[in-house]
């Protein structure tokens, strides 16, 4: 079985968020599915350079607007197609926007990634490689179901997944032409979105079959509070849509193996406290008697990092303490800076993106908190399980299908592994958090949580079995 993956962006070349972590992990994960997986990517300045010998598998002369070369390298163990096309991908900035904010062709330079999956799915690559399945992530990759459908597919089935659905690919309807899409998608059944195109649209409307990262985020997709618009598209497709939860790749997410950390297992997880004190040296805290909290994340609505802010004080009242790693808008980078200045010993914050340091975090940190308003899947509730940091989660998505929240039937039959909340608001994440000082307060049965945790089954093998078999149901 071959599938081309085709993405924005895939570890370890070029990360802006978990898309990156889960399209990264796919090729290696779906191997022992008897998966042979390429992954295609646009050639992102210094992306050629790290793939070592490359070699030219396609070329089209006018790939919207310009001369593109497929290039074919290895990374890793994995197979990657690098779309070089510098007229495109050669920006000062990141994949999708400079200090002007997006790039305003940004609908072409994804459209163009689309079309080249598309037709090398159909027609093969050149050097004899053909997929059975394209593999579309996201609004980027949304077009390639699109045009397998309007220019031929060549036997060839089509996947897409949506990793967010607030981000559709939604541009002016006066694009249809320069996409490259015919008139009939034009059409609510097809690429046309209340008088704009949706590149995410074209892709439900027209792949095969569609998952999303965590059953309960497709349960949710299909009801107005999550699907933003496009709910009744997924409902009526909902014969085709999967939940297929994502994996932590356990090479680079591993306590007993971490050489960030000092390791630890659930047979010694004294070491834990060694890397705790670490932490909060790093972070410049002075003494936290309750539970220390770490965040990893998009400082954004989203990821309700608002609600954090106004539970905080009764958090450090009761003892908490919390160390906090992100960017992103400025509010609330500066609700988060103002906390650092009004408990300087129990709350610090580092603005920017710094994978060590993430590690180091998971490793001496007693609790993750993720109060998302919606989570498609969530990565960083599931290190937290993996590195025995507990994880204390809104009850949405995919953190609702990670984590066995606390009740005192949970506890009782040593089935939780965290500590879940609902509705999203900030009264419920105090309640959350009330509960957090009090499991922490009780040292053995804290200990027994934290081993629960780790014990808990977030590996890859489980979703990856589950897309072997929903690839082999579409072509067999
Ligand atoms: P999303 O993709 O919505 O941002 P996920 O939880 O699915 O959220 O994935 C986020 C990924 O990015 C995780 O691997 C997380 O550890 C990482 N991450 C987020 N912010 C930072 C940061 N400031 N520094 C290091 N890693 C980060």
């Amino acid at each position: 079985m071959r599938v081309l993956s085709v993405a924005s962006e895939s570890v370890p070349l070029i990360k802006t968020g978990g898309l990156a972590d889960v399209v990264g992990a796919l090729p290696l994960a779906l191997k022992p599915q008897g998966v042979e997986m390429r992954v295609m990517l646009p050639a992102y300045p210094g992306i050629l350079d790290k793939l070592g010998p490359i070699e030219e598998v396609w070329a089209d002369w006018n790939l919207y607007g310009g001369h593109a070369r497929l290039m074919k390298g290895v990374i890793g163990d994995v197979t990657v197609l690098a779309l070089d096309a510098p007229y495109l991908y050669h920006r000062d900035g990141g994949p999708y926007s400079g200090a002007q904010g997006d790039y305003p062709d940004n609908p072409e330079r994804f459209a163009a990634l689309s079309w080249a999956a598309a037709t090398v799915a159909r027609d093969g690559m050149g050097d004899g490689w053909k997929p059975d399945i394209l593999h579309a992530h996201d609004w980027q990759a949304g077009l390639a179901p699109a045009y397998l459908r309007y220019n031929g597919d060549g036997g060839v089935k089509s996947v897409l997944t949506i990793h967010n659905i607030a981000f559709q690919g939604v541009t002016g309807g006066d694009r249809l032409e320069s996409l490259r899409l015919p008139w009939h998608a034009w059409h609510p059944d097809h690429a046309e979105y209340h008088g704009n195109i949706s590149t995410l649209k074209a892709g439900l409307a027209l792949a095969d079959a569609i998952t999303t990262v965590s059953p309960t985020y497709a349960e949710e997709l299909m009801r107005p509070e999550f699907g933003m618009g496009l709910e009744g598209v997924i409902a009526r497709r909902a014969a085709d849509l999967h939940g297929i939860l994502n994996g932590v790749e356990a090479g680079t997410w591993s306590p007993e193996s971490d050489p960030a950390i000092r390791p630890y297992s659930t047979a010694t997880l004294k070491e834990k406290a060694a890397n705790r004190a670490a932490l909060i040296a790093e972070f410049g805290l002075g003494d936290v008697p309750g539970p220390l909290a770490i965040v990893v994340s998009r400082l954004t609505w989203q990821k309700g990092i608002d609600l954090l802010a106004e539970a905080l004080p009764e958090f450090i009242a009761a003892g908490g303490g919390l160390a906090l790693l992100g960017s992103g808008e400025a509010h609330l980078e500066q609700a988060m800076h103002a906390a650092a200045a009004r408990w300087p010993d129990r709350v610090a914050v580092r603005i920017g993106y710094d994978e060590g340091l993430s590690h180091r975090m998971f490793g001496g940190g007693d609790a993750v908190i993720v109060p998302s308003r919606f989570e498609p899947c969530g990565l960083t509730q599931m290190y937290g399980l993996k590195y025995g940091t507990v994880p204390v989660v809104a009850a949405t998505g995919g953190l609702n299908d990670t984590v066995i929240g606390a009740t005192p039937a949970s506890l009782a039959a040593n089935a939780a592994t965290g500590v879940s909340f609902h509705p999203v608001d900030t009264i419920a994440l105090k309640g959350a958090l009330r509960q957090l000082i009090s499991l922490h307060a009780d040292s053995a049965g804290w200990s027994r949580l934290v081993k629960r945790a780790m014990r808990a089954e977030v590996g890859w093998d489980g979703p990856a079995k589950a897309y072997g078999d929903l690839y082999r149901s579409l072509t067999a």
